[in-house]
């Protein structure tokens, strides 16, 4: 099995591991080569190294034998088995539909299944038609349906916010009403709905009848119909959110600009104070100016972070890549943080793999991120406990990769800090990586630092993720390409 090509196909494969249903894509021979997260759990497996491999007729216990071979020959390039029975976890079995369709990509054949179990597939055909008609027609996104490259329904908010009437639309095609920036993307999808395996989703402009340009979300779904592959389009008016978020980074930018010149000055001012008066100034005074200038450099530390933070949504950060030594990096960044790490008495383990290979980086960009994510880490940490650190090799073929959704076939240095605060409920997990995010609205900080840590390592083709267990800690790993050649 060719696996690159699978992953080529099969593009939205974390998308695929977050459907409720059961989802697996075998070769043109039958054998399993995909099973998202559900098929496992559905199956009673720890993961999915007991379902690759197999023949994907194996998971079933049908009434009707599982065969494609007749409807083949008629033409057909989708099947639905009702009454078969999945048998997960104390071999109990639980009644399920199964529906496999087969694709052809370049010439190579491949079958797509997912299982619905009975209790969610009862409920979804209790929608009769009428009702689903009348759920398209009301709902707040526009909705079209494309089939062979013609728009043949449109709901009442997609007129509304193209400004074209439904007999008009009919007679366009979809790219024709996004801006020609965006236009490549959509055009794709039209010209071939056969090669969309999965749910798109692009943030296109649409350029209504008066001329208007609105930001959009569009989410292209593929969905079989009697002429074949249609597209279900959904269209959501984001502009008022876009514009809100401009204002509110342009609001940051300027008022962390203003406020760095004051800080600088009052730095400049305290420090000249400690050096010309220091004979004179009591224990205690000493004590109360060093609180002062740790506090002035947390401030400046969040100034730096609003300041990163709009330059990063203006686009306006461009990486000096050059090969770096992350274990490096992180040594850098640990020692940047003694006294912090040694004020709470902390102990940092470091376990760094050998002979490690270099990454592409931009190293002040990079010593950012250590230094955010080890900022928090010392900030939760209990007094006198401990920090962790390793930074290892993943080859092409390391299952994290996998895991994470970076499957192209090169290789990448993992760096772990792993701490034993708090921990962060597993709802959290993700949203902390959004701008102003923070678990506990109260507690210290801005909510900044993580967002700029996931910029930076998307924008070096990375990934950052958190994992945690309450109550006994968090561990944040970034993953780096290894540099090529
Ligand atoms: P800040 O620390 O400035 O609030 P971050 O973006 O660095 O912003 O972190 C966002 C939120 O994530 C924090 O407010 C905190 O609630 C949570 N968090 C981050 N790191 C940790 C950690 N190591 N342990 C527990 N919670 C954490």
């Amino acid at each position: 099995m060719d696996k690159s090509t699978f992953e080529a196909v099969f593009a939205g494969r974390e998308f695929a591991d977050w459907l409720q249903e059961g989802v697996w894509v075998a070769d043109g021979s039958g054998t399993v080569v995909f099973a998202n997260r559900s098929l496992v759990a559905l199956l009673g497996q720890e993961d999915t190294a007991g379902i690759l491999g197999r023949a994907w007729q194996d998971m079933f216990n049908c009434n009707e034998p599982l065969e494609l071979k007749d409807a083949a020959q008629a033409g057909r390039s989708s099947w639905c088995f009702e009454s078969c029975r999945v048998r997960g976890a104390n071999n109990k079995e639980t009644p399920a539909r199964v529906e496999v369709i087969r694709r052809t990509t370049d010439g190579v054949p491949w079958l797509i299944g997912s299982v619905t179990t009975a209790g969610r597939s009862a409920r979804l055909s209790g929608l009769t038609d009428s009702t689903g008609r009348q759920v398209m027609e009301n709902a707040v996104d526009g909705i079209c349906i494309v089939e062979e490259r013609r728009v043949v329904y449109v709901n009442r908010r997609f007129e509304e916010l193209t400004g074209y009437t439904r007999s008009q639309l009919g007679m366009l095609s979809l790219d024709k009403l996004v801006s020609p920036r965006d236009r490549q993307a959509v055009t794709q999808a039209t010209q071939a709905p056969d090669k969309v395996l999965t749910p798109v989703h692009h943030e296109v402009r649409v350029v209504t009848r008066s001329g208007r340009e609105l930001d959009c979300e569009l989410r292209i779904v593929p969905t079989e119909s009697s002429a074949g592959t249609a597209l279900l389009c959904f269209l959501r008016d984001i502009s008022p959110l876009r514009r809100a978020q401009r204002s509110q980074s342009d609001f940051i930018a300027m008022v962390s600009h203003e406020l760095r010149t004051p800080l600088a000055a009052i730095k400049e001012a305290m420090s000249l104070l400690s050096e010309s008066a220091s004979a004179q100034l009591k224990d205690r005074d000493l004590r109360y100016l060093g609180i002062a200038r740790e506090e002035m450099d947390r401030l400046n530390r969040m100034i730096t972070n609003l300041v990163e933070v709009s330059r990063m949504e203006a686009g306006k950060v461009s990486l000096k890549l050059e090969p770096i030594a992350l274990e490096e990096i992180l040594t850098r960044s640990l020692e940047s943080l003694t006294l912090l790490i040694n004020k709470k008495n902390l102990k940092v383990e470091k376990r760094i793999q050998e002979r490690l290979p270099r990454v592409l980086g931009d190293q002040d960009r990079l010593l950012q991120v250590f230094s955010n994510i080890l900022d928090n880490a010392i900030k939760y940490t209990p007094p006198s406990s401990t920090i962790r650190t390793t930074v290892r090799y993943r080859g092409p073929m390391s299952d994290v990769l996998a895991l994470v959704g970076l499957s192209g076939g090169g290789s990448y240095i993992q760096a772990t800090i792993e701490d034993s605060g708090p921990g962060i409920p597993a709802e959290f997990l993700d949203r902390i990586f959004g701008k102003f995010e923070r678990v506990d609205p109260h507690g210290p900080g801005i909510g900044l630092g993580l967002s700029i840590v996931q910029s930076i390592i998307e924008l070096h083709n990375g990934k950052v993720w958190a994992s945690s267990v309450l109550g006994e800690g968090t561990a944040f790993n970034i993953l780096l390409p290894v540099r090529e050649g």
